[in-house]
């Protein structure tokens, strides 16, 4: 049985400080909850001071971006052992990277290698818009986001990445996909893809969350899909309560509580 990750994508909020404040408010409701895999992914600046405040608990510390290229002069960028120094885990072409920062699907799939390469789990983010829903293009372009990510990577790589489905419609705007439509995309494309280009297995190894308005009251629903194995949360991760609720809620969706 694939473990349910629920990470939480802090985006450019909480100052260090800040961050740590909101970790130790979580961190005796969370812990218990071991069932759940359950990371923090904070900004570049808050990471160190919240992988030390989570340090001898299980709690997991994600980055939310890193450079391919493993050091020289990138002025700006963090590299993939810079981040692998505080983090297991790493967030690789958001979608608001892809739009705001322009990264493309080469880049991501080099950023996945590079993070693959110093030990770093990749959560890859991939989704389509409301215009290419509405056109009824949300599978070829899904599908196509997944073949470029994983392009060269082997099958054992792609059983340990994890792969977040994340309707850029549904991030940060309160209307979550339906669980039906999470369920639909999560296992009839994104893995349904994987097991076409690698096998079943490798497919059935990797672990998918869904990612866009997941809150205390749908998170029930949503993580009790099946091909749904947690999310990615950004507006509710940083509000404690909101945030153990979901933890909690996807612990008793997956029968793990
Ligand atoms: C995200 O940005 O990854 C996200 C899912 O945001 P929100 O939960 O706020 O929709």
């Amino acid at each position: 049985m694939r473990k349910p990750i629920m990470a939480g994508n802090w985006k450019m909020n909480k100052t260090a400080h800040e961050g740590v404040e909101l970790v130790r408010e979580m961190m005796d409701d969370l812990t218990p909850i071991a069932s759940v895999e359950r990371v923090f992914c904070p900004t570049f600046l808050a990471v160190p001071d919240v992988s030390r405040a989570v340090e001898g608990t299980d709690l997991g510390v994600g980055a939310q971006n890193l450079y391919f290229e493993a050091s020289g002069a990138y002025t700006g960028e963090v590299s993939p052992e810079m981040v692998r120094e505080f983090c297991d885990y790493v967030i690789i072409g958001h979608s608001e990277r892809r739009e705001y920062f322009g990264e493309t699907d080469k880049g991501v799939n080099r950023k996945i290698k590079a993070a693959l390469d110093v030990g770093l789990t990749p959560i890859v983010c991939v989704g389509e818009t409301r215009e290419l829903r509405e056109q009824g293009k949300t599978e070829s372009w899904v599908r196509d986001q997944v073949v470029a990510a994983l392009d060269g990577l082997t099958a054992e790589q792609v059983a340990s990445l994890i792969m977040a489905y994340e309707p850029i419609w549904a991030i940060g705007t309160g209307l979550a996909a339906t669980p039906a439509d999470a369920e639909e995309v999560c296992g009839g494309v994104v893995r349904a893809t994987i097991a076409e280009l690698y096998d079943r297995a490798t497919a059935d190894a990797v672990r998918i969350q869904y990612g866009g308005s997941v809150s205390p009251a749908n998170a029930y629903e949503i993580m009790s899909q099946p091909n749904v194995d947690g999310g990615l949360v950004g507006g509710a991760s940083l509000k404690a309560s909101d945030f153990v609720t979901i933890v909690r809620e996807t612990a008793r969706a997956k029968g793990l509580s």
